[in-house]
């Protein structure tokens, strides 16, 4: 059975039409779907029960089921399995600090980059996600959030996958979820991982200027990147940065470099000249994060001493940065450690 929230709200329109509906009927659905987080169609008490019975025939609101849940012992952290009918798995990670509720959501079910370091990787990909599936993830979080009187204020793409190998679909959810009469959440509360893929990267440029970019670097060489992410053979640091410059030409915005710190591997103070380099004069931000424990990779974490080492280099050359420690890790929660499974 197809999902409603794969529908765009011209495809809906279009559905309620040949079913000989009002015109404004669309917009009390769409409004039940995306701002009351309606779960079953016999919410949608404004709509008549032959309309209800019908959609009820034609759509499912929830495209997967919950599996299980992990919270963190402080409670700010709380990951969530979903399977989709085929069994297929979705990871989504709700965090609460720092006055920001951000849900990390997936584009993928798996991953087909293979980054050495990441668990998810490790499981290949399994699926693109659809739209639909993309943002009920994030109603399953507005949902339990509104019982709080609480909202989400930020989404990070960050979850399972390479959101630009499963473009359109992630175009299709970003367009609803900063959508005004649905979810509304500000280009600029939302951010695109990638691992870097130059033609994506500049399409993103175009197609959505004010959401914000990440980029994966995590290493200033080709030869030490791709020890760590096989694909950079095909996308090498040149061709990346080279887009991400015209990123920031065409959208006169601040990219964000994710810098796993590996102890000896991509942390001496060699790498942090060679990487002050790669970045000279770009308006930037780099994330310097010490790597997460995986079963999936024999790295150790940096230690802290070697990190902050690493971040007074680039400081010294006037490249900000930040050192972020990943949050729920302690329940596999953490960049990397996504694994389709909640042991
Ligand atoms: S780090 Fe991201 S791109 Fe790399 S394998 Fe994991 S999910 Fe895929």
């Amino acid at each position: 059975m197809k999902c409603i929230l794969d529908l765009d709200k011209e495809q809906l329109r279009h559905y309620l039409a040949t079913t000989q509906q009002p015109p404004y009927r669309w917009q009390q659905i769409w409004h039940g779907l995306y701002v009351s987080y309606f779960q079953s169609w016999q919410e949608f008490s404004n709509l008549s029960q032959d309309l209800r019975k019908e959609l009820e025939q034609d759509f499912s609101i929830l495209p997967f089921t919950q599996i299980s849940e992990v919270r963190s012992d402080d409670g700010l952290t709380h990951k969530v399995l979903f399977q989709l009918s085929n069994k297929n798995p979705i990871e989504t990670v709700l965090m609460q600090y720092d006055q920001r509720i951000s849900v990390c959501i997936s584009s993928q079910s798996g991953c087909p980059i293979g980054c050495e370091f990441c668990a998810t990787g490790k499981m290949g990909l399994k699926q693109n996600l659809s739209s639909g599936e993309i943002i009920a993830q994030i109603l399953y979080f507005s949902r339990m959030l509104k019982e709080q009187d609480l909202e989400i204020t930020n989404i990070v793409m960050m979850g399972m996958g390479e959101p630009f190998l499963n473009y359109s679909e992630v175009q299709n959810a970003l367009e609803r979820l900063n959508d005004h009469e649905g979810i509304n959440i500000g280009a600029r509360r939302i951010t695109l991982s990638t691992i870097g893929i130059p033609s994506q990267i500049l399409q993103f440029a175009i197609d959505f200027p004010q959401t914000n970019l990440a980029v994966s670097l995590h290493a200033p060489t080709n030869h030490q990147r791709e020890q760590l992410i096989p694909i950079n053979k095909k996308y090498p640091i040149e061709e990346i940065l080279k887009a991400v410059r015209e990123y920031i030409h065409i959208t006169n915005r601040r990219v964000t470099f994710e810098y796993v710190m590996i102890n000896a591997f991509n942390d001496n103070h060699e790498d942090a000249l060679l990487l002050a380099e790669l970045l000279q004069n770009m308006l930037c931000h780099v994330n310097l994060i010490p790597m997460n424990n995986t079963t999936a990779f024999s790295g150790l974490p940096s230690p802290i001493d070697r990190i902050q080492a690493f971040q007074k280099v680039l400081t010294n050359h006037h490249i900000p940065t930040t050192i972020r420690f990943s949050k729920g890790t302690q329940i596999q929660a953490g960049c990397g450690q996504l694994a389709g499974r909640l042991s």
